[in-house]
Order: C-alpha cells, then structure tokens, then sequence
C-alpha cells in the first residue's frame, strides 16, 4: 500500500483561534498547536472555546508529541484541557515554555508533564517525524515555524509570521533556511498570518519604537499605554522611552501581573530591563 499522510485541522481554519492540527504518517501522529478560542455573541456563559480532540483521544498510543508555534493564547490557550483529555509531551522554545509552565501550574499538571525545550535551529526526532525549529519573527518573542521531515518529504507548517528586517531581538526570521528547504523542494507548505491576504508589507516592530519616542517627546501629562501582555518587546520599547523621558512607570492588568510575579519572583515587573529609579507606582 503507498505510503499516506493525513493533515487533519482540527482547528484554527477559516477562523481566529482554536489553531490545532494533527499531521499523521505511517501509524504515528503529532500535533502542531494546542490553541484556544474565543466565544461568539451567542455562547452566552461560555469563557473559551477549545478544539474537539476526540480523534486524538481515540488515537492516543499513536500520538508522540505536541509542538508548539509561539506562546499566543490561541497557540497554548487549550493546553491543560487536552493534556487532562490526552497526555503527551510538549515540544517548545524557552518563553513559550515558560508561558505554557504557568498554565500547567494552574492546573496542577506540572509533574504528569513533560515539557521539552528546543532551540530555533535544533531537530527533534519523535517516532518517524524529525520536527526541524525555524526562527520566524512575530508579536511575541521566541516564534518558530516547523519543518517536519518524513520519509515522503519535507511539510512546512509557518505558525503566524511576520517577515520583518529590523525586529527589536535583531533576530531576523530565517529566510535563508526556508530558501534552502524550497530548493530542495516541500511536500506541502500550510502558511498562517493574520491579514496575509491584505497586499502589501506590516511595518517593523522599530518603527513603534520611534513612534512612542516621538509621543513621548513634550508630553507633559500621564501616558497609557495598552497592549497585549504576550508582546514583550513593545513592553520592552515602552519601558525604553519612558526611560529616556525620565518617566516613572507603573503596570497593571490581569495577565501582566501573573507574568511579572512569575520571571521576577513577585515585583510584578515582568521580564523587561529597566533601570531601577524608573520603576514607580502611580501617584
Ligand atoms: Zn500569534
């Protein structure tokens, strides 16, 4: 019988969130995201919305792992909920670890997990698939895409990207290693961006930075600023102007303080780099 490969979504398609799929081959399985999603107007008492994994339930003894993306909720959000349903290990770069680490806390899955982290560049080997890390830039630090190598053939799976020439980290996505796996030639591609189908290019994350310096400069009351609390180089860039204006600096909202307490051991500062005199409470 010729060999077969199932690409099975089993969500994240035609919609925002919930991004989870199953790449099967030759008896074994793994799973490429584990995200949540967001209930409609009409879910009335319903918080989040997780991928119905009974196909991955039922299948359990051919499943050896899950890989993640990047750390957006709707890359991890559903974590916890299927590992209580289906546990595997969890293949991962440093801070989305470190993020997924906190929702295992919360859950009380921290021992019955294993949670393996992986370098951008590195190559794991599960069963019969070899799940390369690629470095791709994106709103939240430490993304990668996956290039999974099977006996027939190389599949891409990009996660969200964002091709970006001047990110803030100075790391640029790795254009050079997705060049050279075209040339040797890719079974299938399934690309995944935000607006991708908008022409045209995003700006880079730098030129925010410009931007706060520049609303920065002569103001003289208290400025807000909201942002997604994942997006840890704006966070950065932020902190980074309200320095250079001589600004005191307070944070607050759900998310960013369990982030906080969790790299800083309770400051609630987070993972940024500031001089001490520029950390304030509001007046
Ligand atoms: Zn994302």
């Amino acid at each position: 019988m010729a060999e077969k490969m199932k690409i099975i979504p089993l969500g994240g398609l035609n919609e925002v969130g919930k991004n989870m799929t199953v790449y099967e081959h030759g008896g074994e399985i793994i799973v490429v995201d584990c995200g949540m999603g967001f209930p409609d107007g009409d879910m009335y008492g319903i918080d989040l919305v997780i991928p119905d994994v009974t196909y991955l339930v039922k299948n359990r003894n051919r499943i050896r792992g899950l890989f993640i993306t990047h750390g957006h909720e709707d890359h991890i959000g559903a974590i916890p909920y299927i590992l209580k349903q289906v546990n595997m290990p969890v293949y991962c770069t440093r801070l989305t670890a470190g993020l997924i680490k906190l929702k295992l806390e919360e859950h009380g899955l921290t021992k019955q997990t294993k949670l393996i982290t992986v370098e951008a560049g590195e190559m794991i080997r599960v069963g019969k698939f070899y799940v390369e890390f690629i470095h791709v830039n994106h709103s939240i630090a430490d993304s990668v895409a996956f290039a999974i190598h099977t006996s027939m053939g190389v599949l891409i799976h990009t996660g969200d990207f964002k091709i970006d020439s001047t990110p803030i980290d100075g790391d640029v996505i790795d254009l050079g290693r997705f060049g050279e796996l075209g040339k040797e030639g890719v079974l299938a591609l399934l690309a995944d961006s935000t607006n991708v189908e908008r022409p045209g290019y995003t700006m880079s994350e730098s030129i925010v930075g410009r931007t706060f310096d520049r609303l920065f400069t002569g103001c003289k009351q208290r400025i807000i600023v909201t942002t997604f609390a994942s997006n840890v180089h704006r966070i950065q860039q932020v902190i980074d102007a309200a320095a250079a204006h001589g600004r005191l600096r307070a944070e607050g909202g759900r998310v960013r303080a369990e982030h906080g307490e969790h790299h800083e051991g309770g400051h609630g500062a987070g993972v940024h780099e500031a001089p001490q005199e520029h950390r304030g409470r509001p007046e």
